[in-house]
């Protein structure tokens, strides 16, 4: 045990040591910064003949001396080292290079520096980057946001987005641009020539040699220093003069452990606290390492021991070194320099020519190796930090000057494969590695194609990408199903490499040279490699009797899929641009595919088929049977490429070069079909056993994301294979592949549904799907190459195909089409011509709706509808033809005519085999079904007849001689069946034609929904017939005129049907017409009924509720206050239960009814944002500030229950609660514990109840009516009672004249409780519910605070709908809904009888305390002073409080609403004062021509008296006509809540005047509120009581600190809170947002930096670094921020994702769509899509009403309810 202790003092001994010495050491080297002299020790190593030895003699000295003395990492530490180096180290160096003193040496170099022509912008984590659509050359080329601002392309189409940190500004690069490569800072200003110059020869020759030794001798001293690996030891030169003991504990990043891991460990590790520990990871996170500790060796190998220990469990543990702090010192010094190059080469292009040529120069001794291959090579050993200040260094360099910018890429080239290769192991992001560095070398099209030529660049990276897939199966084919964990993130890290080949790609060359066609076509012969290894991988075997065991791996295999997708357009794209290569790339592409067809034709011996009079040879293979694959990339290449000869007429022009002569047509149609086949059976539920993968696969070949490449292809291919084939014979293999051969060849085709087959649904499936597989490959020749059409058509006809579904937003419409590899679609340029755009309303985005004249282009068999599709948009096309007037057949659009390689394509519509099929259709459709036939099969055989007759007339149509017409389908369908019986799989001859089958089916009652389409055929034959009997009679002018009869049976059908559909709107208008004329005529006779029934109908809502009284009392005055109020005459007021339905009367003592209500804080009103929250057990609410910082609000959704049925209810929910969370461990949107619920009805949050209570009795109008002398005489004398008695309580002992009672008054009398026990329960429940959430406390019902906030909430309420009444411009009585007319009702009556429930004597004291404010009394000690009151609290409370004293008068002499009346002006003349004395002082020099009214007069006396008791304090205020309207507009806000306040309490009727908006307010106000109009009559009127009132509020000390700047001033009418402006351009918020760094880890850039709506703060949200403490947990910035802003609620943009935050609460929250859309009337969540964002203030203000309304919490709850993931989302750490 000793020897234990002793050890570990001796540890503790020698960290105080070392400490003890750096001290020392670093205030000698204060001395020395003194005596140093840069100059002299340049010189002295000028003269020396070995200037490295000299520097690093320097160094080894001074930068262990001056670097890393410890483990402290304050700022004063780091500015003090920043110091030293700059003043013992850099100056020196500076010296030397320059010549002289360093500030002057360097003007005259900067004056001749020619900037580099590029921004290079180097993007921060963040910051918005755009790029122009119309010009960038490729989607890498950026702007940074000034050269973006000040370019042409801010009025182009653009892009935005965030960088991800890495990469810089383009501007300026002229190849990255296709127009306006420089904006206007970079706009080149010389002749073109300085550019070509060497910048070195402006330099002086000497310094030209010193820059070279200098830069020399830094930069190899910084090489060796970021690759040393020696923990211990320096190089040669380095050696300390003496080393001490001293060791650095350095932890290394890693991307295996968590941040909660490294936490953990290092508080074990190293002792220090979880705040420090937080430090060192976010840290280490950052920089890539960092000391942990400091001290001797052992010290050090403890920690280092514990962290690996607590680290190696599950994974390799963390790395940690032990290193010599002379080590530490140079790796840091290191850094620095490199920094320093960079900044020296700022101000000179030769200078950082200079260090170009340093960095590239070939080391001595290590040929084909420079100081930066060393860098690169040892990129993926470095941390962090290092590699990125040499990255950073690299950007500024050699990135910045064109000429070495391209050696640089070639060593880069060269470099490529190792570099990859350790980037495989390294396990660090891509952004911190070099090989990311490819995106600025190879996005540069000449620098690629140059790569390409001289490093034979593509092949390099293709074969880099091959070699690092290494899991192959025997066929040499990869095998991604056996991949572990480590092997799937290097699959995922190795797709970088196909980014890069990509950028390599990106242009096609404009022109090419041999070289490069030699050198492409290396790269192609390995892509094919690639392609071949994916050729036939993952094969399926359909599973039959069992389900699969396991679902087999398919992700890998398609991920590369998607990845290879634009690689292969590319690839595409280079061959059609040149003849020669597309030759070469065809022969190479064929015979690749024959290599992987090899296998195929053995085997077994062909089969023969035979149908129709025709026979073929085929293999023999099912694919129900055998192994088949979805990935054919070979072929499908094969087919691109097929259509570029086509499409590029090589085909035509050159047939002699190709090897078209060697296509076998029936292996090029194999694989394809078989897929096709595959998903085919599929769908028809033959492969139901071999589970969801198969599924998802077959999903993913019609995706968007890879249908170009997969299923799009093989069609072509299939079309290709067709048109090189005998059209029976293609079909007759396509009958046999499908497996349905059988069924068409048999002699009796009706035995199909007389034998009792089980699987005859799948059959017809197959059937099906089979029909529509020919209808794509004739139909489908939207693809340039394959019909005659322009690239735009294929998109337009997508879109056109998407709009007949429904209308879609841009977003939905972007998503449907196939990105490019510049991610573009090409919608913009073709949506306005086919679609009109709906603009958003406040919700929802903005729609495209297609124009009906593109509504003939749809085609119901379009090739990329799903089948869920294909029938959303037949219901949606037939309705709307219906909606027109016109039939509703769908018949095919006249598809564009083939190119020549496909034109045979055609034949397979009139072929005998098709005619067969058809016939065979046609004859099972004449009988009902019988689940032999489907009603889809018909539909697809009427649709091939279609479009073989469309076919015939357009040739018809555009030929000039009979010759040209190869159709002849009209007759042939016209034509019996001639054929002998004698051969063998013929059609049978019982069947009719096909024409005369149509005509028998056309009156089918069973195929009523066909009718249509079937007329339209017969109708089609018919005018082809009457075409061609012109033609053969006479010339072409016939044609026209078949034509025109054609159109004009078709027209006249049509305009039939439009005049009946006219007709029938015509009367059903006539009738409309009628029948409003007799309302019109009935409601003139029965106007008084009519009026009355309008009247019963409005009586529903609040307004007309008032409206009935009002039209009876107009003329008298209403008045809601004080002995004359007018009381609600005596109504029962009837209720029903939401949960027993039962009717309920409200009585004081009947049964409690109750509302849903929910209690927040709110901060809303708050005009002081800074003030702390108070501390919940010191709080004194008695007297609410004017600033408002800190309120309870209440809310109902106005729905009335029982008390006993809502208590049923929530344990009922308790109950389930707790049941749920045992058994699911999930939370609920509201939480129990809390007391919250979801109202029964409306689902609406609740966390309380109000209990509903009698309206007020009206007032006694008998007894006698004080004046206010005399009531403020009485009461007084009821206060020194009180007081007294409440001193003999407490004392005992009574040394005091007993005060005189006023009559009546008794201090004993205790008031009988008015309410039932269950109501007194209720008000108990609500007084509590204010009570703990006001003050954040637990219940306790013996707190005298407990009414204080019920009369709170009932104020604040009000205040905060006042002022949204205000502000919304309604009138102030009857526009409320009901529900906060129920819900003020309520809670008005309510706490005015909460004081029942309080002990008596408890709220005496708060009426003492509170009328002390007013009329001072010297038993109380320190009142407020009157400005830091706000007077409607103080109404309120003043006057709830007073019944409690008004109680004990047992006379019967007065009336309580004396007391009200007294008290309401008392305080108007004391918010009179406040407003004065805080008046604004600004002098308007307004024309005071008119008189002077008496209003001004007196308010102008009462400011002189003012400024009589407060001196030189008030302003000088010479007009009194502006004091007065000042006055008015103040107070107003005050009368306004107080007469709502007023009208609630006693049920007072409204005046008219105040139901609506307009003149007369103000006096309707004042004698609602039986105030004078001129309200300073208040004050004149009692003049010799109040002006020593007066004088007593001036006099209170707190008046004049406050109004001489103690604090903030609340001037009057408080101006109401709004949520913060927004810029209208959502790039400058990210922006904003990009520059804004973590207040706490200093200067970092905050991930996900989020904008308070409230008050603007910006916050590092969702971060470690920002975590605070909030009630004992740790909860991140937007958390914490809400406590302080928002008190609990918080309304926040991420301005990163562009979505709107709503928190509430820690464990609550949801996310809301921002303000911003885009053009098309969109949100972009996520910043996804990168459009430009404008601001929508509608959307903006709907959010900001919703705060106002104190509706967050509400919306909370809402979205959580409904989508339950919400949550699970941890709020807290946002
Ligand atoms: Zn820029
Ligand atoms: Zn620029
Ligand atoms: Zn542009
Ligand atoms: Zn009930
Ligand atoms: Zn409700
Ligand atoms: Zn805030
Ligand atoms: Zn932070």
């Amino acid at each position: 045990m000793v020897s234990g202790s002793g050890v570990f003092s001796s540890k503790a001994e020698g960290k105080m040591a070392a400490a003890e010495s750096d001290r020392n050491a670093s205030s000698a080297l204060c001395t020395e910064f003194v005596n140093f002299s840069a100059r002299d020790t340049a010189s002295r190593w000028l003269a020396a003949n070995n200037l490295q030895q000299e520097v690093y003699h320097h160094l080894a000295e001074y930068v262990p001396r001056i670097l890393c003395l410890g483990l402290s990492g304050g700022s004063r530490e780091e500015q003090r080292e920043e110091l030293a180096c700059q003043l013992l180290l850099f100056a020196p160096l500076e010296w030397l290079l320059l010549g002289e003193d360093p500030s002057t040496g360097l003007v005259p170099l900067q004056k001749k520096n020619l900037s580099s022509p590029l921004c290079g912008h180097v993007f921060k984590v963040g910051e918005p980057t755009y790029s122009c659509r119309e010009c960038a050359a490729d989607p890498t080329c950026v702007l940074c946001m000034q050269c973006f601002l000040s370019s042409m392309h801010k009025d182009h189409r653009y892009r935005m987005t965030t960088s991800g940190g890495g990469g810089f500004c383009d501007c300026g690069d002229a190849e990255a641009w296709k127009m306006g490569p420089y904006c206007q800072n970079h706009t080149p200003v010389g002749s073109s020539k300085a550019t070509e110059e060497d910048p070195v020869a402006q330099l002086h020759p000497d310094m030209v040699a010193r820059g070279y030794s200098i830069f020399s001798i830094i930069l190899k001293y910084a090489v060796d220093m970021l690759t040393w690996d020696q923990e211990n030891q320096l190089p040669a030169g380095l050696e300390p003069l003496e080393k001490a003991d001293s060791y650095y504990c350095m932890l290394f990043n890693d991307e295996v452990h968590t941040y909660e891991q490294v936490i953990y460990t290092l508080q074990k590790a190293v002792n220090c606290s979880q705040k420090e520990a937080v430090a060192f990871a976010t840290t280490v996170d950052r920089d890539g390492r960092k000391c942990v500790r400091y001290g001797d060796f052992q010290f050090c190998d403890q920690a280092k021991s514990v962290i690996v220990r607590n680290t190696s469990r599950q994974s390799k543990p963390l790395r940690v070194h032990v290193m010599h702090s002379s080590v530490v010192a140079h790796q840091c010094f290191a850094l620095k320099a490199l920094s320093w190059l960079g900044q020296i080469i700022q101000y000179s292009d030769g200078l950082r020519r200079i260090l170009c040529q340093v960095c590239l120069q070939r080391i001595p001794g290590r040929e084909d190796s420079s100081l930066i291959d060393c860098l690169m090579l040892n990129d993926s050993k470095m941390w962090k930090g290092a590699r990125n200040t040499y990255h950073q260094l690299l950007m500024n360099s050699l990135l910045m000057d064109l000429k070495y910018k391209k050696i640089f890429a070639i060593q880069f080239a060269k470099n490529y494969r190792r570099l990859q290769t350790d980037y495989m192991e390294d396990d660090h992001d891509r952004l911190v590695s070099v090989t990311s560095l490819s995106v600025q070398l190879f996005t540069v099209p000449t620098m690629a194609r140059m790569l390409m030529v001289e490093e034979n660049l593509m092949t390099t990276i293709i074969r880099t990408f091959v070699d690092h897939l290494r899991h192959r199966d025997p066929q040499g084919r990869f095998q991604f199903d056996r991949y572990t964990a480590q092997q799937a993130f290097k699959f995922g890290r190795v797709q970088s490499l196909i980014g890069d080949l990509k950028y390599v790609l990106i242009s096609p060359p404009p022109e090419w040279s041999d070289q490069l066609r030699n050198k492409f076509l290396e790269g192609f012969d390995a892509f094919l490699d690639l392609l071949k290894c994916m050729q036939g991988m993952d094969p399926v075997m359909r599973q039959v009797g069992q389900h699969i065991e396991m679902e087999p791996e398919w992700e890998a295999a398609f991920t590369l899929q998607m990845k290879l997708t634009h690689i292969i357009y590319m690839i595409q794209e280079w061959c059609s641009t040149d003849e020669l290569v597309l030759i070469q790339a065809y022969k190479k592409c064929l015979s690749a595919l024959s290599h992987c067809l090899g296998g195929l034709p053995d085997g077994d011996q062909p089969i023969s088929l035979s149908l129709a009079g025709h026979s073929v040879d085929t293999f023999r293979y099912q694919v129900s049977q055998e192994k088949v694959s979805i990935h054919l990339p070979v072929c499908r290449l094969l087919a691109g490429l097929h259509v570029l000869l086509s499409r590029t007429e090589v085909a035509s022009r050159v047939p002699e070069q190709l090897p078209l002569s060697e296509l076998c047509p029936h292996l090029l149609i194999e694989l394809p079909l078989r897929c096709l086949v595959l998903c085919a059976q599929v769908h028809a539920g033959m492969w139901r056993r071999n589970g969801f993968s198969l599924i998802n696969q077959i999903y993913y070949y019609h995706n968007v994301k890879c249908r170009v490449e997969m299923f799009d292809k093989d069609i072509v291919m299939l079309q290709a294979g067709a048109s090189m084939m005998d059209p029976n014979h293609f079909l007759m293999i396509v009958l046999s592949r499908f497996e349905l051969f059988h069924i068409f060849s048999s002699t009796d085709i009706r035995k199909r549904y007389r034998e009792a087959n089980k699987d005859l649904v799948q059959q017809n499936t197959l059937i099906e799907e089979m029909l529509h597989l020919i209808i794509m490959i004739v139909g489908e020749r939207y693809v340039v190459g394959v019909g005659q059409v322009e690239p735009l058509d294929e998109v337009r006809r997508e879109i056109i195909h998407q709009l007949s579904i429904r209308p879609m937003a841009h977003s939905e419409l972007v998503k449907a089409l196939p990105e490019n590899g510049n991610k573009e679609t090409g919608l913009e340029r073709v949506i306005d011509s086919v679609a009109s755009f709906k603009k958003p309303g406040v919700t929802g985005r903005g729609l495209y709706e297609l124009r009906p004249e593109w509504n003939k282009h749809f085609n119901l068999y379009y090739h990329h509808y799903s089948r869920a599709d294909q029938s959303k948009a037949e219901e949606a096309q037939r309705k709307l033809r219906r909606q027109n007037g016109e039939d509703t057949a769908l018949p095919p659009p006249l598809p564009p005519p083939l190119c020549p390689l496909f034109a045979s394509l055609v034949n397979l519509l009139q072929c005998d085999v098709l005619l067969a099929v058809q016939g065979a259709v046609l004859q099972w459709a004449v009988e009902p079904s019988g689940g032999s036939w489907t009603e889809s099969m018909l539909q697809r055989v009427l649709h091939l007849v279609g479009m073989a007759l469309l076919e015939e007339q357009h040739q018809l149509e555009n030929s000039s001689t009979d010759d040209d017409v190869t159709f002849n389908y009209a007759s042939r369908i016209t034509r019996q069946h001639t054929h002998t019986h004698t051969r063998p799989g013929e059609a049978p001859s019982t069947s009719g034609s096909v024409l005369a089958l149509l005509e028998s089916l056309q009156n089918t009652p069973h195929l009523e929904a066909h009718k249509d389409m079937i007329t339209w055929i017969l109708k089609m034959v018919g005018s082809i017939k009457t075409i061609r009997e012109r033609t053969s009679s006479t010339s072409s002018i016939t044609i026209s005129l078949g034509q025109g009869l054609g159109e004009t049976v078709r027209d006249k059908d049509k305009a039939e049907r439009k005049r009946k559909a006219e007709m029938a709107r015509l009367r059903r208008e006539k009738i409309m017409a009628q029948m409003s004329e007799m309302q019109k005529h009935f409601i003139s006779e029965n106007k008084e009924l009519f009026q009355q029934s309008m009247e019963e109908l409005e009586a529903s809502s609040s307004a007309a509720e008032y409206s009935s009284h009002s039209s009876e009392l107009t003329c008298t005055s209403q008045v809601c206050v004080g002995p004359w109020r007018m009381g609600r005459s005596e109504r029962r007021q009837l209720v029903v239960c939401i949960l027993c339905q039962e009717e309920q009367d409200v009585r004081g003592h009947g049964r409690a009814m109750v509302l849903a209500a929910f209690i927040q804080r709110s901060t809303v009103l708050s005009k002081n944002r800074s003030r702390n929250l108070p501390v919940p057990e010191h709080y004194n609410p008695l007297f609410m500030h004017p600033d408002l910082s800190l309120g309870i609000h209440t809310a109902s959704c106005g729905h009335i229950m029982h008390a006993t049925c809502w208590q049923r209810y929530f344990e009922a929910v308790q109950l389930k609660e707790q049941r749920r969370q045992q058994r699911l461990r999930v939370h609920t949107s509201y939480d129990v514990e809390n007391g919250e619920f979801l109202c029964p009805l409306c689902e609406c949050l609740s966390n309380t109840v109000i209990p509903l209570l009698p309206h007020a009795s009206p007032p006694d109008h008998s007894v006698e009516h004080p004046s206010l002398e005399a009531w403020l005489k009485t009461t007084n004398q009821q206060i020194a009672v009180l007081h007294s008695a409440h001193r003999k309580q407490s004392d005992g002992a009574s040394g005091w004249v007993e005060p005189v009672a006023p009559k009546g008054f008794k201090v004993t009398f205790t008031p009988q409780s008015p309410f039932s026990n269950s109501i007194s329960e209720m008000i108990n429940t609500f007084s509590m519910s204010a009570y703990k959430v006001g003050l954040k406390v637990d219940p306790n019902e013996q707190d005298p605070r407990v009414p204080v906030l019920s009369w709170s909430t009932c104020a604040y309420t009000i205040q905060s709908i006042e002022n949204l009444l205000m502000d919304e411009k309604k009138p102030l009585f009857g526009s409320l809904p009901c529900r906060q007319d129920d819900c003020l009702s309520s809670l008005t009556r309510f706490s005015a009888a909460c004081w029942t429930s309080a002990p008596l004597t408890t709220v005496h004291a708060h009426f003492i305390r509170l009328l002390s404010v007013l009329v001072p009394d010297s038993q109380v000690e320190d009142a407020p002073c009157i400005l830091s009151v706000d007077m409607f609290h103080l109404l309120v409370y003043g006057v709830l409080s007073y019944s409690s004293l008004h109680c004990l008068e047992q006379s019967g002499r007065s009336s309580v609403d004396s007391g009200h009346l007294h008290l309401l002006q008392l305080i108007t003349v004391a918010h009179l004062v406040q407003i004065l004395l805080t008046s604004t002082t600004e002098d308007q020099s307004m024309d005071e021509d008119t008189e002077v009214s008496e209003e001004q007069e007196l308010t102008c006396q009462l400011y002189r008296s003012l400024s009589q008791h407060l001196g030189s304090v008030l302003p000088e205020v010479s007009s009194g006509w502006q004091l007065w309207s000042c006055v008015k507009a103040a107070i107003m806000p005050f009368l306004r809540t107080a007469a709502l306040f007023f009208h609630y309490l006693n049920s007072a009727v409204p005046p008219a005047d105040l139901m609506v908006e307009g003149p007369g307010q103000w006096e309707a106000l004042c004698s609602y509120l039986s105030l004078p109009s001129n309200l300073l009559l208040l004050h004149q009127d009692h003049h010799t009581l109040l002006e020593p009132l007066i004088h007593r509020w001036c006099c209170h000390p707190g008046v004049r600190q406050n109004l001489q700047g103690g604090g903030v001033i609340v001037r009057f009418p408080r101006e109401s809170n709004r949520l913060i402006n927004l810029p209208e351009d959502y790039s400058v918020l990210i922006n904003q947002a990009s520059s804004f760094t973590c207040p706490r880890s200093g200067g970092d850039k905050s991930r996900a930096p989020t904008l308070c709506l409230v008050c603007g703060s910006m916050l590092c949200s969702q971060s470690y670094c920002c975590q605070m403490e909030v009630e004992g947990e740790d909860v991140g910035a937007c958390t914490a921020h809400t406590f302080t802003c928002g008190a609990g609620i918080g309304l926040f943009l991420r301005v990163r994702e562009s979505q709107v935050l709503f928190v509430a609460g820690k464990t609550k929250g949801c996310f809301y769509p921002p303000p911003y859309l885009d053009d098309y009337g969109e949100t972009d969540q996520g910043l996804k899509r990168g459009n430009p964002l404008h601001l929508c203030l509608e959307r903006y203000r709907k959010i900001e009403r919703l705060w106002r309304q104190h509706g967050i919490a509400e919306v909370i709850g809402h979205a959580q309810e409904a989508n339950q993931t919400l949550v699970a989302i941890d709020w807290q750490h946002l």
